[in-house]
């Protein structure tokens, strides 16, 4: 090689003046770098991490063309909506163009006049594509949601194993890239293996944003939080995930009734109706949308300020991609997941509901009570999160979560502990809660009478408990690895050795078991995460910016994130620009877009009256 390859510097100023970014985060830089030295490269990156950029800056410093698989059409279409509206040639081609638009793209990538070409996998498996695309000179396929390819992620598709075939057919090999939020070791390997990667450079970012608060509710009135928590959030966009279309509707009608301003998505609706429900949302038209897992993979909302979950997600790969979809612009935001029993069944529901062999169901369990775990542990929920992932992370608790803001007093539970491990014991480790909890409690249920339970000395030593309560503390008992569940769909608890050195009395038990009757509530939330934004926002003047948005969203017939984001526009309303030098040292506001979106913004800020303050010292 005797060309020097472009270096990180040059793509610096390439973020500066297409994004209006001043530098790259912390994970993109050696992505970034890999890919500029021509490396295959695997990043995995968060919901949010900025991912789009690795692959887009890269792609402006190559020759040629940069060729992205995305798996939705509403995401290439955002993606190269947002492009364009920066200035950068960028087209897509899927199923919604007719012949004669596939042909215009394809002509405009042989000028030379495209650097990024969005496409659907199962484009990749037609031959007269191949045969197209095999003329162009592609230096890099970029692989977007790369987990998709593996059967053990959340949303495998086949198309997605015509990528490595589509490479090796190409006359010379471009760089591959590939990109997920899934960083489980199973789904890493998988997407190596199958899209043939040649030793990719591979690049972990932090999974916790630390942006996000993570939340755990447990034994919550479930609707009456959400009316609630939405009310006094009125005016901030979010998203709340239930795990049926009934609950969807439910949830969605009550919302409406009460006069709030919210929009429904599931697969029950129409292809228009859902189309509709996801535009309102982008444009901010609805402040709040309910909606099934059916909704998401495509929604690049920014400001999306709350992600509540109704119900208990599938698993934590699931909930931390939902969750993911707020804050992705950075900006102080709250995930919250309440939590009930009744959620375990419905998942298991679903798992034996869902055709498909042995061996994937017992991976569906054992990633279940993973979930479940989750959702009882009393550690710092971010730790737990990156522990799941398998991320190196210290010790120090995030300070955020539930469980870090906790302020119930530990109580000592080692006796009623000791009780419970021993009936297990009694029980010879051959049952579920359900029924330890009814010995403890002393019911008369047949089965239990038919056992010969009632025969046990530990039948009813914990009758000042309901069987409810004991169920709760055997499951954080299990969360917190002193019992294990078998796995299936009637899983057996046993006991691990933590239980053995609490019955000998070695160990003691702290849980935290009384609900505090102040858990977080949205009005206290939306409080903190205010306090945490710049003083100096002025909150009437970044009003008034979102409306000017708002407008010129509707005027140019684009989402308004693609304008400028709610983090640009509080940079704006505290920076109080009076020319294009100020507005362009605003972060996301790039050039072009400057040049697009800013006149209507900076009119703003020159006929505001009274006596302008300069911000920065060395204009003067
Ligand atoms: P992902 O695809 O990983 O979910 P995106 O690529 O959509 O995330 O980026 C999420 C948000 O972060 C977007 O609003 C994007 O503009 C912003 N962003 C990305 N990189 C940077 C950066 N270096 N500086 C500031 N904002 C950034
Ligand atoms: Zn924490």
């Amino acid at each position: 090689m005797n060309v020097q390859a472009p270096g990180l510097e040059q793509a610096r100023e390439l973020l500066i003046k297409f994004y209006g970014y001043p530098d790259f985060r912390e994970g993109q830089k050696k992505i970034v770098e890999s890919l500029l030295r021509g490396s295959d490269t695997l990043g995995i990156m968060p919901t949010g991490g900025g991912k789009s950029i690795c692959y887009q800056i890269p792609a402006l410093l190559h020759d040629g063309l940069t060729l992205v698989v995305s798996p939705l059409i509403s995401l290439m279409k955002d993606q190269v909506d947002a492009l364009t509206a920066m200035g950068i040639q960028a087209a897509f081609i899927n199923s919604t163009l007719s012949g004669r638009e596939v042909n215009d793209r394809i002509r405009r990538a042989q000028r030379g006049d495209l650097k990024l070409l969005y496409v659907a996998p199962e484009r990749l498996e037609l031959d007269w594509f191949r045969e197209e695309m095999s003329q162009l000179p592609i230096s890099c396929v970029a692989v977007d949601e790369a987990h998709c390819v593996s059967q053990w992620g959340h949303d495998f598709r086949t198309s997605y194993l015509a990528v490595a075939p589509f490479v090796d057919s190409l006359p010379q090999r471009p760089i591959l890239a590939a990109f997920t939020a899934t960083a489980t070791p199973q789904v890493m390997d998988d997407i190596v293996r199958l899209l043939r990667l040649r030793e990719p450079g591979t690049f972990v970012t932090g999974l916790g944003r630390d942006n996000l608060a993570f939340h755990v509710l447990r034994g919550e009135d479930k609707k009456a939080y959400i009316m609630n928590y939405v009310r006094e959030r009125a005016g901030e966009a979010g998203i709340i995930y239930a795990a049926t279309r009934k609950d969807v509707d439910d949830l969605y009608q009550r919302l409406r009734d009460a006069g709030l301003a919210a929009g429904r998505y599931h697969a029950g609706m129409s292809d228009d109706e859902r189309a509709e429900s996801q535009e309102a949302f982008l444009y901010d038209d609805i402040q709040v949308v309910v909606a099934t897992n059916a909704f998401g993979m495509g929604i690049d909302k920014s400001n999306v300020r709350y992600v509540l979950h109704y119900n208990m997600p599938k698993n934590m790969e699931a909930y931390v991609q939902e969750a993911g979809r707020a804050g992705r612009d950075g900006d102080p935001s709250q995930c919250i997941l309440l939590f009930g029993p009744q959620d375990i069944v419905t998942q298991k529901f679903l798992i034996e509901q869902n055709p498909q062999d042995e061996e994937r169901k017992r991976n569906d369990y054992r990633k279940l009570q993973q979930m479940v775990d989750y959702c009882y542990t009393t550690r710092c929920l971010r730790s737990a999160q990156l522990d799941y992932f398998g991320e190196a992370h210290d010790d120090t608790p995030c300070g955020n979560c539930s469980s870090c803001t906790d302020e119930r007093e530990l109580v000592d539970m080692t006796v009623d502990a000791q009780k419970i491990f021993s009936c297990i014991h009694r029980m010879r480790e051959r049952f579920g809660a359900t029924m330890v909890a009814a010995v403890l409690k002393g019911s008369r249920n047949k089965k239990v009478l038919q056992y010969g339970f009632d025969s046990l000395p530990t039948y009813g030593v914990m009758g000042n408990r309901t069987e409810k309560e004991i169920v709760e503390i055997i499951n954080v008992l299990i969360s917190e690895g002193y019992l294990s569940l078998s796995e299936g769909q009637y899983p057996v608890v046993r006991l691990q050795q933590l239980a053995a050195e609490v019955l000998k009395g070695q160990r003691q038990v702290m849980q935290r078991i009384v609900r505090h009757a102040t858990a977080v509530s949205g009005g206290a939330g939306g409080r903190r995460s205010r306090d945490a934004y710049p003083s100096a926002v002025n909150e009437t003047v970044f009003e008034q910016l979102r409306l000017i948005r708002r407008d010129l969203a509707a005027k140019e017939h684009v989402p308004s994130y693609i304008i400028f984001n709610d983090a640009t526009l509080r940079e704006m309303s505290v920076a109080n620009p009076q020319s294009e030098a100020d507005m362009l040292r605003i972060k996301g506001v790039g050039e072009v877009k400057f040049r697009k979106y800013g006149k209507p913004f900076l009119d703003f800020f020159l006929n505001q009256t009274g006596d302008p303050v300069p911000v920065y010292d060395d204009d003067f």
